[in-house]
């Protein structure tokens, strides 16, 4: 905190000698707080500077010999990204005092309107902004840290579980095929234990698969959403065969749609959202399914439409965690609350969002952007 300094270090990067005179003398005028003025002219001098002295802020010029506007700005922010930045703006500089602030500096002051009131406030504002900054980075790391150990320790149970699970279904198999006089009690129980089994491997199955999906961009290849869908609607056939599913794709507008993409991650996030429409549908209707496409200004946006018993408004965001199913159908229809989930995992992790618009007994559209590759 701010209080627990006895001196500020400033460096004041500033080659208008009259401008630098009268804020050092604003400064001097401070009573409350000590403050050491160290004074450079150039970028240069201002990171050799910065590499021999621990400084709290930096009072930043923008038109410097060596350096100019932004230029400036993330020149010094590139030298000194935890010290914070107070940029010095002339009266019609506004603009690129705001553009500055989104190249890492804290605060601006407009030159000819400063008094020494101005100058402690936006040191101290800068010097708080610029630690709580730095404790929410650290934060956001330890969060990232504990997601990454939960989802390595949701792999490493769901695996281990894997093989018992696997010798209790076929035990159960055997009992129930070759021993004879099995009471009916007994083969009614033996049954439901199977069931229970066989949903817990489905769970155990959705749960690697969620842990397993790929963080890393550099796996994304160029790959044609048109041969992954096609690919996906063949997994899907006997689906669409039982369900009597009339599946329309409109692609037609454009010629090509590759996108940057890790191949199995966009065909488990078409196949999530294809079988899902397919799923929650009346069971006497059959699925009328349209994907569609349309290119936005930086994002291919996709839509996947149903005719399906529809979600409630108030379950439209929660239907996205982990688990989360809603409680009037999870009885009728199976599932294990991971599909979305794994879908918005996908989706985001290659820049993209995903959302869904529905009315009940109308149907849902599900859509998601992509990001256009950079050619
Ligand atoms: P699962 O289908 O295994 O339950 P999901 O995460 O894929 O898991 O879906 C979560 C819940 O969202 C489902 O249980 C269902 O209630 C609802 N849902 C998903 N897709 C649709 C859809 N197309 N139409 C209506 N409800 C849906």
């Amino acid at each position: 905190m701010i209080k627990d300094l006895e001196i500020i270090n400033v460096l004041l990067v500033e080659d208008n000698l009259p401008d630098a005179f009268l804020l050092k003398r604003n400064v001097k005028k401070l009573t409350t707080i000590e403050v050491n003025v160290t004074h450079v002219e150039s970028c240069q001098e201002a990171v050799l500077c910065l590499k021999q002295i621990n400084f709290d802020v930096i009072l930043l010029d923008l038109s410097l010999p060596d350096s100019h506007n932004l230029e400036t700005v993330r020149y010094i922010y590139k030298n000194a990204s935890d010290i914070p930045i107070v940029v010095l703006t002339g009266l019609n500089d506004e603009e690129i005092a705001i553009a500055s602030l989104r190249e890492g500096a804290q605060d601006y002051l407009v030159k000819g309107e400063i008094n020494s009131n101005m100058i402690i406030r936006a040191i101290r504002y800068a010097i708080e902004r610029k630690q709580k900054l730095a404790e929410i980075k650290i934060l956001n790391q330890k969060l990232s840290n504990s997601n990454q150990e939960l989802e390595n320790y949701a792999y490493l149970v769901s695996h281990d579980l894997k093989q018992p699970l696997q010798t209790i279904i076929s035990s159960i198999n055997l009992v129930l095929y070759k021993e004879e006089n099995l009471k009916e009690t007994s083969i009614k129980l033996l049954n439901l234990i199977l069931d229970a089994s066989f949903d817990m491997n489905e769970l155990i199955e959705d749960l690697l698969s969620y842990s397993r999906i790929d963080k890393n961009k550099e796996n994304s290849v160029m790959v044609d959403c048109r041969k992954i869908v096609d690919k996906v609607l063949s997994n899907l056939d006997s689906q669409i065969q039982e369900s009597n599913a009339i599946i329309n794709i409109d692609f037609d507008d454009y010629e090509s749609l590759m996108v940057l993409y890790n191949p199995t991650n966009l065909s488990q996030l078409f196949q999530n959202l294809i079988s899902n429409a397919m799923r929650y549908v009346s069971k006497n209707q059959s699925p009328i399914i349209n994907i569609n496409v349309e290119k936005q200004k930086d994002n291919w946006l996709f839509s996947i439409q149903d005719n399906g018993i529809g979600i409630k408004e108030e379950n439209q965001q929660r239907i996205f965690n982990m688990f989360e199913r809603i409680e009037s159908c999870a009885k009728e229809y199976s599932g294990t609350g991971i599909g979305l989930a794994m879908c918005q995992k996908i989706v985001e992790n290659h820049g993209g969002d995903i959302w869904v618009k529905s009315e009940i007994s109308v149907g849902s559209t599900f859509y998601f952007t992509i990001p256009v590759p950079i050619v």
